[in-house]
């Protein structure tokens, strides 16, 4: 089984239907073994989502380690249309460590009546989008997308496809397409993350039902980036403002 050090994408109760604080979140984190845990409450738009100010004060409020772990400031923006566009505010873009970009098919206007063309220019217009690292839980059967145009693309940008460990719960009818994302990462050599979305601090680092199904296709460990402090740290290296903050290693 792999060995997974760090939980890129976790609510808090900035997200107000998620239930511990950052303080629990980084106990169980560190109490889990974890090297790591970003961050990624909902942006502000979405219903119940944080305050104006929540983001852009986050990284120099919160420590760069915090109860032993690595504790990365980010945040699960919404795309809002089908060019790709994210509910993200420039501050916040440029004050965060780490972005996921998912849909969350709540109502927003700008992503309705969608096919597989639309979805298809939608994540192009992401992988685009030099302010993402994560593209989140992508495998929703309503918004599917052109996996063998598009995961090349995200690989070549950067983009990491996440693995979400959550969807395999609430997210059932994703799970087909979350194996077939995973297959054609594995096809063009697309790197990954296995994230748990916990919404509550025993969630995290329940990365089960996602690693079941890598072992089951012989996903290579080498292209899964939290599987190892270092994969991760050159990962950061590259893409991420918090390397800048990094002690060397
Ligand atoms: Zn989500
Ligand atoms: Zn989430």
């Amino acid at each position: 089984m792999y060995n997974i050090i760090a939980d890129l994408h976790t609510h808090t109760i900035a997200s107000t239907h998620a239930y511990s604080t950052i303080a629990e979140m980084a106990v169980s984190a560190r109490d889990k073994g974890l090297y790591a845990l970003a961050i990624t409450d909902h942006a502000s738009p979405m219903p119940g989502g944080p305050g104006p100010w929540y983001f852009s004060n986050l990284r120099s409020s919160v420590p760069l380690f915090y109860k032993d772990v690595l504790i990365l400031a980010g945040i699960e923006a919404d795309v809002i249309d089908f060019e790709g566009h994210l509910d993200l505010e420039p501050i916040d873009e440029e004050r965060l460590d780490w972005v996921v970009a998912s849909i969350h098919d709540v109502g927003f206007p700008g992503l309705e009546n969608p096919d597989f063309d639309k979805c298809t220019a939608l994540w192009l217009g992401v992988a685009k989008n030099p302010a993402v690292n994560v593209i989140g839980h992508s495998g929703s059967p309503k918004f599917a997308y052109d996996y063998e145009k598009v995961i090349p693309a995200f690989g070549a940008n950067g983009k990491l496809v996440e693995i979400n460990s959550h969807s395999f719960d609430v997210r059932a009818d994703n799970i087909k397409n979350c194996r077939q994302i995973a297959l054609t990462c594995k096809k063009y050599g697309v790197s990954i993350v296995v994230d748990s979305d916990a919404h509550f601090e025993t969630q995290i680092a329940d990365f089960h039902p996602a690693l079941q199904m890598l072992e089951e296709i012989s996903f290579p460990e080498e292209l899964i980036v939290n599987s190892s402090k270092e994969r991760l740290h050159a990962y950061l290296e590259k893409h991420s403002k918090i390397a800048k903050l990094l002690p060397n290693t």
